[in-house]
């Protein structure tokens, strides 16, 4: 129905998450009816995400690779001599004690702006599916292993894992999980308490929601 150009755009844009078919074929409409400035900003942004933008080797949050190189690391912090981390693991302001646990990004972003936490994070980067006999291999449990053992070794305290996983089914299994691959490491877990309704997700939940779930977090013992 529509030329070979609007077809290759709607094939790769309703990859996206949360756009469909229609919604790309109105997306690339309006892109070429509008300025064609809006069409090079957009392609700049994109090509940027691959030139500047990668993942922090400690919590797997992202940060961009230009400002990384001007931080200081003073030994706050978990990162080998030379290494850098993103503004949350090289910041001695935070409480490096704790680590609040996410599935993805946009969850860190919601718990930051509710404004109660000061911690450090850790992005899993997904939650185990009810399909999964294993744990996939993009979950970044066995690095959340690694960073507690290491802070262990390293003789640095680490007084609370707080499991932040939306209060769903697969939210569960995940904590499940997380909570047996811990135990050993014999540290206190806890996950995020009241407020939240069960099938909700982290990333929707209001500033208030959030703050008394991180407050009511109970031990998963
Ligand atoms: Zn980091």
């Amino acid at each position: 129905m529509y030329p070979k150009t609007i077809q290759n755009f709607i094939e790769k844009f309703s990859k996206l998450p949360g756009i469909g078919p229609r919604q790309a074929a109105r997306l690339a409409f309006w892109l070429l009816k509008g300025p064609k400035e809006t069409r090079q900003n957009l392609k700049r942004a994109l090509e940027n995400l691959d030139k500047d933008a990668r993942a922090c080797e400690l919590c797997h949050y992202v940060m961009d690779s230009s400002t990384s190189l001007t931080i200081k690391n003073d030994g706050n912090n978990n990162l080998p001599a030379g290494r850098h981390g993103c503004h949350f693991c090289d910041n001695p302001a935070r409480d490096h004690a704790t680590i609040c646990v996410v599935e993805k990004e946009t969850d860190l972003a919601t718990i930051e702006k509710s404004g109660v936490y000061k911690g450090l994070y850790h992005v899993l980067g997904g939650l185990f599916s009810a399909l999964d006999t294993a744990i996939p291999a993009n979950l970044k449990m066995p690095e959340l292993i690694k960073r507690i053992e290491g802070f262990k070794k390293s003789d640095k305290k680490i007084e609370e894992i707080i499991l932040a996983l939306s209060p769903n089914h697969e939210g569960d299994l995940t904590a499940y999980y997380l909570e047996k691959l811990l135990r050993p490491l014999k540290v206190k877990v806890t996950r995020l308490g009241r407020g939240l309704p069960y099938g909700s997700d982290v990333e929707f939940a209001d500033a208030q929601t959030l703050s008394g779930a991180l407050e009511s977090r109970k031990e998963i013992k």
